[in-house]
């Protein structure tokens, strides 16, 4: 549908996003949200406004304000900010937790009628308890109220792409950044590409595939090789005006879609052979980037002995132990005891800082006085199957309550400074450890739960990385014994991906 450039245009936006593990027992509920980020109507307007807190407490600015930037000084636009709920990342969301936000959504999507436009930022990995692609079934809900305007969405670079989805939405674009820095730059791109196709200024035309592939990449950041080659081509691609936008994503590996896998998005202006055929070029440089995989990992008790080996580099600064299997910014409940376990029984002389959720040890620690020694069980309650408590005894140090982390607690064990979290212990930047007043300079030994995006903060700190699989939700090897549709790499040898990418798109015949 075309609208007058002279008409007004009413937009709305809104926003619904948790990246879920599928393999987490941890059920994501309405709490969830509310205890992080969960605001509707006027006040998310003012949030998203000039000077506001979109996310109080962890993102001045984010996707929501980018597009109120990209769109809110246009003379002949109107918007409406309807409804903004995200919560960090952890298991499935519950059924009514999704109806709840999904109805909250679509009311006032219903109320804010008639619009020209939609804008709705989406993570692209959450799950919900029963419900296959929810985000295609979200979609679908959406596009049933707002009708044939159109609707553009973002999504993190670690979505999973789907027929549904992307027959439902108009315009796509996703994070070109991992660690992800670009939340305002996505939406501002996908903002001016809603308008000026109100505006009749382009025809937005999309082509995409999606790649029977989970892990490649190397590193996956994007500013390291392999994928720095491909962020570059799209940026170039985009800056000379080849396309409008060009994504890719890397899924998200602990999502239970049976059809998952990396994708590519491109839009060009109208033209559509041309966007067949980028997106056929970046597929193909993604199957070729397939075969460097993340780094070999280490077992908990060989990393603590390699840690005590590194002598020098540990006088410099410290040596980071990343547990790859409790990675909680991948939805794991971040309460396994292994590491700990590890540097107790072979970190000697280590001072080490490690962090672990735990809300039932901090309830009890809760109660006691700084300075009190005691004997307790740390570690294993969220998620008993994984790991089992560990009986420690160590001196509370620290009590305090951090927004949007709740309660906190610091107990020595030895050489150990335990750094216990009633919400998920988010190790991204090493203010996660000052903020309770541990000194990172101090420690030889940093452990974070966290895969590749903390490398960048702690860069400044940290001598030497070494990954560590110990057991958890967020092991690979979890995540590939999951039920896919057919052969996916590098689970399985896969040589072609194109017989793949035709069925998921329902070009099959
Ligand atoms: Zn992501």
């Amino acid at each position: 549908m075309t609208h007058a450039p002279t008409g007004r245009l009413r937009l709305a936006y809104a926003r619904i996003a948790q990246e879920t593990n599928a393999l987490s027992p941890v059920l994501t509920t309405l709490a969830d949200f509310d205890s992080m980020h969960h605001i509707t109507g006027e006040a998310l307007g003012r949030a998203c406004a000039k000077g506001g807190q979109e996310a109080e407490g962890f993102l001045a600015n984010a996707e929501l304000s980018g597009f109120v930037r990209a769109c809110g000084g246009e003379a002949d636009v109107t918007l409406v900010p309807i409804s903004s709920a995200w919560a960090i990342p952890s298991g499935p969301l519950s059924r009514d937790c999704f109806e709840a936000l999904t109805t909250e959504l679509l009311d006032g999507l219903r109320a804010a009628l008639p619009l020209d436009g939609v804008y709705l930022c989406l993570h692209g990995a959450m799950g919900v308890e029963g419900l296959p692609d929810p985000e295609g079934a979200l979609l679908e809900r959406v596009r049933e109220v707002i009708g044939d305007i159109p609707l553009a969405v973002t999504m993190d670079l670690h979505a999973n792409l789907t027929q549904r989805r992307m027959r439902t939405l108009d315009v796509l674009v996703g994070y070109a950044t991992n660690p992800h820095r670009d939340h305002v730059r996505t939406a501002k791109l996908a903002g001016r590409l809603l308008l000026r196709r109100l505006r009749g200024e382009i025809q937005p035309t999309t082509a995409w595939r999606t790649l029977p592939l989970l892990v490649g990449g190397g590193t996956t950041l994007d500013f390291l090789p392999p994928m720095l080659g491909i962020f570059h081509r799209m940026r170039a691609l985009e800056r000379r005006g080849e396309v409008l936008t060009a994504s890719v994503f890397m899924c998200h590996v602990w999502n239970d879609d049976p059809d998952l896998g990396w994708s590519v998005v491109v839009t060009t202006d109208g033209d559509q052979a041309k966007a067949e055929e980028i997106a056929d070029e970046l597929a193909d440089r993604c199957w070729e980037a397939r075969h460097e995989q993340p780094p070999k990992f280490a077992s908990a008790q060989e990393a603590v002995a390699q840690a005590q080996r590194m002598k020098l580099r540990r006088k410099l600064g410290a040596i980071t132990l990343a547990d790859a299997s409790d990675v909680v910014t991948a939805g794991a409940p971040g309460d396994t005891t292994c590491m700990l376990r590890a540097l107790l029984e072979g970190g000697q002389g280590l001072r080490a800082y490690l962090p672990m959720r735990d809300p039932r040890a901090v309830a009890q620690l809760w109660k006691e006085d700084v300075g009190r020694e005691l004997t307790l069980e740390v570690g294993g309650s969220l998620d008993p199957e994984v790991s089992e408590a560990l009986e420690v005894t160590g001196v509370l140090r620290r009590k305090q309550e951090v927004p949007g982390m709740k309660r906190q607690c610091v107990l020595r064990i030895g050489d150990v400074e335990l750094v216990i979290t009633e919400g998920p212990p988010v190790t991204i930047r090493p203010s996660f450890f000052s903020d309770v007043g541990l000194d990172p300079w101090k420690a030889d030994v940093l452990v974070v739960k966290n895969f590749f995006p903390f490398r960048l903060f702690f860069l400044p700190l940290s001598r030497k990385t070494i990954y560590v699989k110990t057991k958890g939700r967020t092991d690979l090897d979890a995540a590939f014994g999951l039920e896919f549709n057919e052969p996916l790499h590098p689970i399985e040898q896969v040589t072609e991906w194109r017989p793949t990418d035709a069925r998921r798109r329902g070009l099959a015949s």
